[in-house]
């Protein structure tokens, strides 16, 4: 279809589909924030997606903003990745020993961020968060936990509190099933302030384990830590013998090549990955320094493990991944993210729509607020319904965005100037939509 092409804007097949998936499985997804509930219609049914394009049921193509939430970060079914899983599929899907894939996947992710000595390899960024926190707590013997209001790190029990995204976006401030046990030991306090941090460790004197933090977070859209703010956290914890976790889910091999970490330098004491790393399948870890990872069973007492963890078709789409994730790449994202931030600034700055265009690195999200948003509080104060608009006449006009205000938006290599034209030719009219 051409960058013209007006889009009919029902989608029977993808309607249908959501239909027959609604009968068997709850809401008709496997994920909240896939359905569509922050900003109401049909959810789009993909059924393929090249470069950074995405086809749906009724045959529509979009300009992906979406990239599966962060992972591909090559576009879609880049042909060195495909032609490494092809490979690795035809050896067999998974043998529950060790293999050489999840070495060579190790090693790079050692190679590329200096603060990781050791890495254990899991299958989702909720199980690389929820293990870090186990092993903070074996290592330092402690059982209190500081999260930030806004942080998303994935759906462990102890962390479901004040989590952004997904959960602000289903208007649920905490969510049954969590016992006040399992988030007894959680503090939470406001993000980007260090005075909150340090009042939680002085009232909690010898008992917090950790601090874990996105690295730069994109769970409440993207709100980056203020000038020192990281180096605080870490400063704080080496005073008061806690660990530093830096959750790069998102961030990681995204906002650089060593991620968030090759942005600020900050040292964190464990580190967790997902997303970029497992090109597009379930690969997820977390690592850091070699004397604390060390007490991982088998090595140590504190007990994880997986199935499938480390499984070969993972590794080799994350190492083909990984590999081509050279700087000529990351120079390529970051001038293509800023240039969408540019032209979607001026087209709504055209029909006056009061807001922020937020990015860290090349992770960026719009704010339909005047004002700079810091925290989580700051971020629930735009104006959503703005967004829905705006959302709307995008998809209607072949963009695909995050179904959310509270998201960010990812690009990648394959973000070229046809699709970018195709951006700039929708923003107008989603401009006027937002008014
Ligand atoms: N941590 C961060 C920062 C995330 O953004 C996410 C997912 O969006 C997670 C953890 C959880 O990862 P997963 O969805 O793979 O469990």
């Amino acid at each position: 279809s051409g960058a013209t092409a007006p889009y009919p804007y029902e989608a029977p097949v993808s309607q249908g589909l959501f239909d027959r998936a609604a009968l068997v499985t709850p809401g008709g997804v496997n994920s909240p924030v896939r359905a569509f509930r922050a900003v109401g219609g049909t959810p789009r049914f993909m059924v393929s997606g090249t470069g950074p394009y995405l086809t749906d049921a009724d045959g529509r193509e979009y300009v992906d903003l979406v990239c599966s939430w962060g992972p591909m970060i090559l576009g879609h079914s880049r042909p060195e990745v495909i032609a490494a899983v092809q490979e690795a599929v035809a050896r067999g899907t998974s043998f529950g020993t060790p293999g050489e894939g999840e070495v060579a996947l190790a090693e790079e992710i050692v190679a590329r961020i200096a603060p990781v000595e050791q890495v254990r390899l899991v299958s989702s960024g909720t199980e690389a968060t929820m293990s870090a926190i186990r092993l903070a707590r074996g290592f330092t013997g402690r059982a209190k936990i500081i999260k930030f209001a806004g942080c998303y790190h994935g759906h462990v029990d102890a962390l479901l509190a004040s989590a952004g995204s997904g959960v602000a976006t289903l208007g649920l401030p905490d969510t049954p099933g969590v016992t006040g046990a399992q988030a007894g030991d959680t503090l939470v306090v406001p993000y980007n302030d260090l005075d909150a941090v340090r009042a939680a460790f002085a009232a909690n004197e010898g008992q917090i384990a950790c601090v874990i933090t996105e690295a730069s977070p994109g769970n409440m859209g993207v709100v980056p830590p203020a000038a020192g703010f990281n180096q605080g956290l870490a400063d704080l914890c080496r005073a008061n013998g806690a660990l530093y976790i830096s959750d790069e889910v998102m961030t990681g091999f995204r906002t650089s090549k060593a991620g968030w970490f090759g942005v600020d330098g900050v040292v964190p004491d464990l580190m967790t990955f997902g997303k970029v790393m497992g090109g597009g399948f379930p690969a997820a870890a977390f690592g850091g320094r070699a004397d604390v990872m060390g007490h991982l069973a088998p090595a140590g007492p504190v007990y994880q493990a997986g199935t499938l963890s480390g499984n070969p078709i993972a590794t080799a789409a994350g190492v083909a991944q990984l590999r081509l994730l050279d700087d000529a790449a990351y120079a390529k994202i970051d001038a293509v993210s800023e240039e969408l931030r540019t032209l979607v600034s001026a087209a709504l700055t055209k029909e006056g729509v009061a807001h922020r265009v937020q990015n860290a690195s090349n992770m960026f999200s719009v704010f339909f607020t005047e004002n700079e948003v810091r925290n989580y509080e700051d971020a629930k104060r735009q104006e959503s319904f703005r967004f829905t608009a705006f959302f709307h006449s995008m998809l209607e006009q072949g963009v695909y965005l995050p179904p959310s205000a509270f998201e960010s938006w990812f690009v990648s290599t394959a973000h070229d100037e046809r699709a970018v034209e195709r951006i700039a030719a929708a923003l107008p009219g989603a401009a006027r939509a937002a008014a």
